[in-house]
């Protein structure tokens, strides 16, 4: 048995792991195992909206349990503390493991370049846990403001600074532009009070970008009302401000550091004494100071393989990573982590095959940089694209990378964070897609249609429809319909009659003068009325006439193939189907089903040509129940939870992803 250790649960490690299970699903001889502190993979690149308040901290977690439940991956929730290389062996805070091969993924952390004060008094936004302690700090400055008389401190709680105009600044900028109006009025400050700044040591905005996405994403913020310095190194952070070169001083009770990331600290403890190059000859002057600098980065290098140059059996990927790929050291972006996990996991099965190894290619896509929940700007596979089109571009490859990790599930949280649960209109298209309807809206629309498939039973029963001598006799619904609204037509028309004889009658008693301007009102009563009858009569007519082909084709269906049903079999089907429908409708009990037998059945009777613009209500009436109406005054309130319990304990929904919400957990 082959036992294959991965310590960290980030994009790197999360691939890694995936790629391995694909290879060994059916191999029983390689034990897979996920070590990481969290019961979650965090969506890094999405901290911002967090931290920014556009999405619940939720938004940025999917559970490991997810992801891997329906796998041979084993997940252990765990605190590696070291690595002793020698005995390969990770120890952690409640035990020793032993692997036989090891992927490294343990990711990055803040670079603070040894700036006086700059760990102790800013807020990083490289975690989970950063995101949530920035977002509740940023709502406490607005609290703290709303309550002090004193203008300066006011304004120092009221000034949000970012450090760095790199990717997750600029990302943290854009969302603090946008979530200040909504806590702006949340704690009656006012807005022109705030000021969201930006400090960048460098004369440029998002360098990696070209120049017109970068001059575009300046104009953006200049409309936003951002306040940018370029150009201005912090030198110096306090607790109540900042210095820059040159010595000014910035006040502001929050400092957002973006400035740069390094290796993890854990990756920095690691001692790889011991390993292949010892014994060797001394390293080269330029090797020893790339060493020390890799070191002094609490980065970790690898060969093309992505193998430790220390230990065979070490694989390292991600952020921790150092690699240089033609002379260009490898991005600490999401797609270097996940082609190195690529990499890493092909060859260590091609290790334990005996086969050859393969060598690192990259093969990078492009960047995007989102400045709110609108605006943002893209550099992919040569496109460059700007606002509503790159919006669309980040969401599209967040939509595939979840795809990817966690399969329809993910994807239907991320829109459900992203477009159906939005605030404040903080998504790419508004409100628009916000669902905010409460079910109890739902639930007169759930009994009437309930009540109308108990009037349709109880019709059937009480005409014979299921006596087979009397044969098929037309229910409200179809035919008889037409008699129904011939009949209101019969009355409309004798009272637009009177009407018109009343307003002819009207008009004979009138001045000579006003006498052709009456009749024509007259007229236009008539014709008005005229309409209105034909409005009705077309209101009984079939939904689709009897010469469509479609509907003759239907026809033909139901006579071909339904007519060889037994005749009792069939009608008493038909009435039991519609009786369940109106029972679980009126109950409220597997509400969703019966939605979709409804409409089944009103869509059904609408080909066949029987369906009648007045009973045409029934089909929209279908889909709206589908929102969820059972779970007010209903049974659902307590089948659903069990049911999606049920459900999500089952292999099916593990291997899938078809889970509902989160899936049960391993015991
Ligand atoms: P970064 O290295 O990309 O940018 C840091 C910025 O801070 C630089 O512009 C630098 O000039 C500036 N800076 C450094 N020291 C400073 C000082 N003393 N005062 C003022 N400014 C200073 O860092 P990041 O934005 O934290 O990103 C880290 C890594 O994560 C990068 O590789 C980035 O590409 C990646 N990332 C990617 C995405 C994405 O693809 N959407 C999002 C976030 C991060």
């Amino acid at each position: 048995m082959k036992k294959i250790a991965i310590l960290g649960a980030g994009y790197g490690g999360v691939a890694a792991a995936k790629a391995l299970h694909k290879i060994y699903k059916k191999n029983h001889d390689v034990e897979i195992t996920l070590f990481d502190r969290n019961p979650f993979h965090t969506l890094m690149t999405e901290l911002h909206e967090v931290a920014g308040g556009r999405t619940e901290p939720e938004s940025v977690q999917v559970s490991l349990e997810k992801i891997f439940g329906g796998k041979r991956v084993n997940v252990k929730i765990e605190t590696i503390q070291t690595i002793r290389f020698a005995q390969n062996t990770l120890v952690g805070k409640e035990g020793e493991y032993t692997y036989d091969y090891l992927v490294l993924g343990p990711g990055a952390e803040p670079e603070y370049f040894g700036i006086a004060g700059a760990k102790e008094h800013s807020f990083s936004l490289w975690s989970y846990d950063d995101a949530v302690l920035l977002r509740r700090h940023i709502e406490d400055q607005f609290l703290k403001a709303s309550r002090e008389a004193n203008d300066a401190r006011r304004r120092r709680h009221l000034t949000f600074t970012v450090a760095g105009a790199g990717f997750t600044g600029m990302e943290m900028l854009g969302e603090l532009l946008e979530w200040k109006k909504t806590l702006c009025v949340r704690y009656g400050v006012d807005e022109a009070e705030v000021s969201i700044v930006l400090v960048e040591a460098m004369t440029e905005i998002l360098p990696i970008l070209p120049k017109k996405l970068r001059e575009n994403t300046m104009k953006f913020l200049a409309k936003k009302g951002a306040v940018i310095h370029l150009d201005t190194p912090i030198t110096e952070v306090r607790g109540d401000g900042i210095t820059v070169k040159g010595g000014s001083v910035i006040e502001t009770d929050t400092l957002i550091w973006t400035c740069g990331v390094r290796g993890c600290e854990f990756a920095g403890k690691l001692d790889f004494q011991g390993g292949k190059e010892q014994g060797k000859s001394p390293l080269t002057e330029e090797e020893t100071n790339l060493r020390f600098n890799i070191l002094k980065k609490a980065r970790l290098r690898s060969n093309e393989y992505m193998q430790s140059l220390e230990y065979d059996n070490v694989y390292v990927v991600g952020d921790v990573l150092w690699f240089s790929e033609k002379n260009r050291t490898l991005p600490q972006v999401v797609e270097t982590a996940l082609q190195t996990a690529e990499c890493a996991a092909h060859n260590i099965a091609a290790e334990i095959a005996g086969q050859p190894k393969k060598a690192f290619r990259s093969n990078y896509h492009g960047f995007m940089v989102s400045v709110g929940s609108k605006f943002a700007v893209a550099h992919v596979m040569g496109l460059v694209l700007t606002g509503f089109m790159a919006m669309a571009m980040k969401h599209l490859v967040n939509f595939h990378y979840l795809w990817e990790v966690a399969g329809v599930n993910a994807c239907w949280e991320y829109a459900q964070h992203h477009f159906f649960q939005v605030k404040a209109g903080r998504s790419q298209i508004g409100n628009q897609a916000a669902n905010k309807t409460p079910s109890y809206w739902l639930l007169p629309i759930r009994i009437a249609l309930g009540a109308i498939w108990v009037v349709e039973v109880l019709e059937k029963v009480f005409k014979g429809w299921l006596d087979p001598s009397k044969g098929p006799v037309s229910s409200w619904m179809f035919s008889p319909g037409v008699h129904q609204a011939g009949w209101s037509v019969d009355g409309a028309t004798a009272a637009t009659a009177a009407g018109a004889d009343a307003a002819a009658s009207g008009a004979a008693a009138a001045t000579d003068a006003a006498t052709a301007a009456t009749a024509a009102t007259a007229d236009a009563a008539v014709a008005g009325a005229g309409q209105a009858i034909d409005l009705l009569k077309s209101m009984a007519n079939p939904i689709l006439p009897s010469d469509l082909f479609l509907v003759q084709w239907m026809r033909w269906f139901m006579d071909t193939f339904m007519s060889q049903v037994n005749y009792v079999v069939l009608q008493y089907g038909v009435v039991c189907m519609e009786g369940a429908i109106a029972l679980a409708l009126l109950g409220g009990t597997f509400t969703w089903v019966a939605g979709v037998v409804s409409l089944v059945l009103c869509l059904n009777f609408t080909l066949a040509g029987y369906f009648t613009w007045n009973t045409a209500w029934m089909i929209f009436a279908s889909v709206t129940v589908l929102g969820g109406a059972g779970r007010v005054l209903g049974l659902d309130a307590w089948i659903m939870p069990w049911l999606h319990r049920w459900w999500n304990g089952t292999g099916i929904a593990k291997k899938t992803y078809w889970y509902v919400g989160e899936p049960r957990r391993r015991k």
